[in-house]
């Protein structure tokens, strides 16, 4: 091998091996499938980002808070303004009473929250409690830091928790849960009566939880997001994640924030110490304006999503998908079987973004352990009308033309799934 000042022509040593399991981990999934977009100019409902902006008071104040003179590095733990914002949004929808100094941490998206939480937590020989189907950085992270998750699978079409299976997991060497509602990508919200559950079963153990909360105020038809740090006895071993990037239609823009007692939050906030030290103050600033929106601000996330939900729910039930139903996030979760597609989930989004021009993600990308269900696509419908009828008139003329005989593909099962990164 040459490095870089090695004269040419001369070679040196081989350099030694990279960490095992980053070489081992794919590209995620979401980035493949944004790729696969793009080369095949496909609409794009894959990875999940909403296709308009955020809020105009949040963006510009966000343009303003530029222009001050606060462009050095801000607090570690988060500016106060936004700390203040944090707290006051913790209060004013869970009735939670947190002191911004001490129990709130600003973090680089709540991709970089799960991880400092983590960290916060884990030693090497932990076991974490895992829900799958997962976010995809869950895993990966869970294992740098060399802790060993327990996985505990929900299964569609009712994604039920199953009660035995998760009080099983639970055992002498668990450290903590990690727990994702309202859930991507089914969709679910948990039943206060399974948060009871959960509850208990942290209390018996003796468990932390970080609690991936991003979609916290994309709920529909009624259902409410309940953070489990509200359930009594909780308070001291949760670490609530939220995301303006969710909440702000800004996904962008990276800025996280935690609610942890004072016992835990100075430790992740010494994990994002290292991670990346500070996030941008402007950004910060600004997210703080948007969590002072008024109460008519939140509470129309819900149902402007909820009718984009069943835009695009109908639109693919007519075509013969299998639609789930979805009580929360971005995302819906629709069964591929009745159109008699013959290839598994990672050829079908394959497929259908090279054939019909609209990408979605397989849904065994959301699993690890053995046999996911493969017959699986996630849809996101957090884009304008015009785009989801667009993609629901190219899925219907693609499967018209192809339960027509005029097969384009729908006998295509030959991409490999290999091809295609899952997690872990
Ligand atoms: N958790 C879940 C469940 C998500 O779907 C996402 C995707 N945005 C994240 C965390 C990451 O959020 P952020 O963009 O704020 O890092
Ligand atoms: N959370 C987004 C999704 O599930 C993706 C975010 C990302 O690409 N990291 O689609």
């Amino acid at each position: 091998m040459r490095t870089n000042n090695a004269p040419l022509g001369e070679t040196t040593a081989a350099v030694k091996t990279v960490n095992s399991l980053l070489a081992a981990t794919g590209t995620t999934i979401f980035t493949v499938m944004s790729a696969l977009a793009s080369q095949h100019k496909s609409i794009n409902l894959g990875q999940g980002f909403p296709d308009t902006d955020g809020p105009p008071d949040v963006l510009k104040a966000a343009a303003e808070a530029l222009m001050d003179g606060r462009n050095q590095y801000p607090p570690m733990p988060g500016v106060p303004e936004l700390r203040q914002a944090v707290a006051a949004h913790d209060a004013r929808f869970y009735g939670l009473k947190v002191d911004p100094m001490t129990e709130v941490v600003v973090t680089s998206g709540a991709t970089e929250a799960i991880t400092a939480c983590l960290m916060a937590v884990l030693d090497p020989g932990d076991e974490i409690v895992v829900i799958e189907p997962l976010y995809d950085t869950y895993l990966p992270v869970i294992r740098l830091l060399g802790a060993v998750p327990r996985l505990v699978r929900l299964s569609p079409p009712d994604w039920d928790l199953p009660h035995a299976e998760l009080a099983a997991a639970f055992g002498p060497k668990t450290k903590a849960l990690l727990f994702n509602t309202p859930m991507n990508p089914t969709g679910k919200v948990f039943t206060a009566a399974e948060l009871a559950f959960i509850a208990d079963l942290l209390v018996r153990h003796d468990c932390y939880a970080v609690c991936d909360e991003v979609y916290e105020h994309l709920t529909f038809d009624g259902w409410r997001h309940v953070p489990l740090m509200t359930l009594p006895g909780m308070f001291e071993r949760c670490m609530r994640i939220g995301s303006a990037g969710k909440t702000f239609s800004l996904t962008g823009w990276k800025v996280g924030y935690v609610t942890a007692p004072a016992t835990l939050a100075p430790l992740v906030a010494k994990a994002h110490q290292n991670l990346t030290f500070t996030t941008p103050p402007n950004l910060q600033r600004a997210v703080a304006v948007g969590l002072a929106k008024d109460d008519a601000y939140f509470a129309s996330l819900g149902p402007a999503l909820a009718a984009k939900r069943d835009r695009l729910g109908a639109g693919l039930a007519a075509i013969g998908f299998g639609v789930l139903p979805v009580h929360g996030s971005y995302f819906i979760t629709t069964d591929f079987s009745p159109l008699g597609f013959n290839g598994d989930d990672v050829a079908f989004c394959r497929h259908i973004t090279e054939a019909a021009g609209v990408t979605a993600i397989p849904v065994t990308a959301f699993y690890d352990g053995p046999d996911p269900p493969a017959h699986y696509a996630r849809f996101a419908f957090c884009k304008q009308d015009a785009v989801l009828d667009e993609a629901v008139a190219r899925l219907q003329r693609h499967f018209r033309r192809n339960t027509q005989g005029n097969a384009q593909g729908t006998t295509h099962g030959d991409t490999q799934r290999n091809t295609l990164t899952a997690v872990g």
